[in-house]
């Protein structure tokens, strides 16, 4: 019985594909193909979701990333604090407003950031403005422990909740509801996806969230135009894409939780490092990261698993200061380099049943016997 990494059949099932082919004829009737009814009404309910005052829809997860650093006046000269396990557009977004990224190393049984490597790190450069601390693999990072080190000094903190719909901090509250600014992707593959590219803000700052509106749609203002902006809006299709698919979204959610404790349960005696049960009510569970013993080992289970039709990845192959473009930075990043070599992601999708599980745990327990 295979088992896919998606699962895009069940997920996109016959009766949401009518429902949302009869939305894309109003539209395409209306005529009204950008910042339509579908994008407030899908801010609103996100923003509710999060726990969050404002949600301001952008065009992808990456221009989420950079216009919250423009935001924040994150440009030129300026040093900005990323972890050094992450997807590569943590580092891009620096990049591309101007700024440099300087490496925090992360947590070796989560791969979340350090916040002990984040005070190192800011000690050694004090000219670090902001930090992007990413929940990754749905996991929450430790925000509160990171306030306590950036507040004092006024560093900004955009956390990045590429990975994180409907995931909360460890004190329970729902990521994207700090008084940081909260970034998401709605890529394809997200737990919540459009039908191509989009992305959001979160803010509880009222005075943030009319500069995001303002960059977000060229620098526009009542009176004309008030700043250098971009293009970043995001049009009423994929906002009418993902207010459909957010009705459905607490339950999937609440389905990949389940899956992770069968999977928590089912591999806890084996001989790898899984996610800490602790994590099972606030993890998104967007992935399902798990650690072998040494980088053969997981090239090895990842042919095994592939013969078997079993669905697993590798987020992420590389650290951060090991891919090409950008290695040649400052900070930390001895555990990143390691974790990346042993880190292997098992299927997780809402549809995954207690049969697959027990399926995965056979081939994983014959595979390290
Ligand atoms: C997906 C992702 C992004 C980028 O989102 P896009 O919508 O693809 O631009 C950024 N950070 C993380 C951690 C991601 O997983």
């Amino acid at each position: 019985m295979a088992v896919g990494f998606y699962n895009f059949q069940k997920l996109h099932n016959p009766e949401f594909n009518s429902e949302i082919k009869e939305i894309f004829g109003n539209i395409i009737d209306s005529n009204g193909f950008v910042e339509g009814d579908y994008n407030f009404k899908f801010e609103d309910e996100f923003a509710k979701m999060q726990d969050s005052k404002h949600c301001l829809l952008v065009a992808n997860g990456t221009d989420a990333l950079e216009i919250s650093l423009l935001a924040y006046g994150v440009g030129h000269g300026d040093k900005v604090a990323i972890p050094a396990i992450s997807f590569y557009a943590t580092a891009e977004c620096v990049y591309n407003v101007g700024a440099t990224p300087v490496f925090v190393d992360i947590d070796p049984a989560t791969g979340l950031m350090d916040p002990a490597s984040l005070e190192r790190v800011i000690e050694k450069h004090p000219d670090v403005k902001a930090t992007i601390p990413v929940h990754i693999y749905g996991l929450p990072a430790p925000i509160e422990a990171i306030e306590k080190i950036c507040n004092p000094k006024n560093i900004k903190i955009v956390e990045d909740g590429a990975q994180s719909q409907g995931g909360f901090y460890e004190n329970g509250r729902p990521i994207g509801s700090s008084n940081n600014l909260t970034t998401y992707s709605f890529y394809p593959t997200k737990n919540l996806g459009a039908f191509g590219d989009a992305g959001a803000i979160n803010t509880n700052d009222d005075k943030l969230a009319e500069l995001i509106k303002s960059i977000r749609n060229h620098g526009r203002s009542p009176n004309g135009h008030a700043l250098i902006g971009r293009n970043s809006r995001c049009d009423h299709l994929q906002a009418a894409v993902l207010h459909t698919k957010l009705k459905y979204c607490n339950q999937q959610n609440k389905d990949r939780k389940q899956i992770a404790s069968w999977y928590i349960e089912a591999l806890k005696d084996l001989d790898i490092q899984i996610p800490d049960e602790k994590f099972i009510n606030l993890s998104s569970w967007h992935l399902f990261p798990i650690q072998l013993k040494d980088r053969e080992t997981k090239y090895k289970l990842q042919e095994f698993l592939k013969a078997a039709g079993i669905g697993c990845n590798l987020f992420y192959e590389k650290s951060l200061p090991e891919e090409e473009p950008i290695k040649n930075n400052d900070g930390e990043k001895e555990n990143a380099i390691e974790f990346a070599a042993k880190t292997l992601c098992l299927a997780m999708h809402p549809f995954i049943t207690a049969d697959d599980i027990t399926e995965i745990k056979e081939k994983l327990v014959e595979f390290l016997a």
